[in-house]
């Protein structure tokens, strides 16, 4: 009671846009093609840090689903859904999978692959346009 504990996830991670919470693992995505009322939203097979709200029955574009909305812990903002069941049998590989909003969450790379590049040729060319204002007077 009281303490909350929040969970680390290694590697690349998906992190609660609001709090900066780690919410999943990038290679827990199984789909990505998944919409929300808010956008874009992936399929992920697990995640961490979240609470869960009461079980709800939902009709969705693919049919009947119980589902129960999953909030961030850090900062209680709803991040997704929960499937607990899918009424149409195409639909049960969802079953105890989560759904996370692609406009709740940051990337957050524990090793950045190519972005430190990125940031010095930007740098550079920061410099070099002072350079050319200073020496034209
Ligand atoms: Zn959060």
């Amino acid at each position: 009671m009281g303490r909350v504990y929040v969970e680390y996830v290694e590697g690349r991670a998906y992190t609660c846009r609001c709090c900066g919470c780690h919410l999943a693992n990038v290679e827990e995505i199984v789909s990505k093609h998944f919409h929300s009322k808010n956008g874009k939203a992936y399929l992920f097979n697990s995640v961490v840090n979240v609470s869960a709200g009461p079980l709800e029955t939902r009709m969705m574009t693919t049919g009947l689903h119980l589902v129960r909305d999953i909030f961030c812990i850090g900062c209680c903002h709803p991040v997704g859904w929960k499937y607990e069941e899918a009424t149409d049998t195409a639909q049960k590989y969802k079953e105890g999978k989560f759904i996370l909003e692609r406009s709740k969450l940051d990337v957050e790379d524990s090793v950045p692959d190519g972005g430190w590049e990125v940031l010095q040729s930007m740098s550079l060319l920061m410099d070099s346009d002072s350079e050319a204002v200073g020496g034209c007077p």
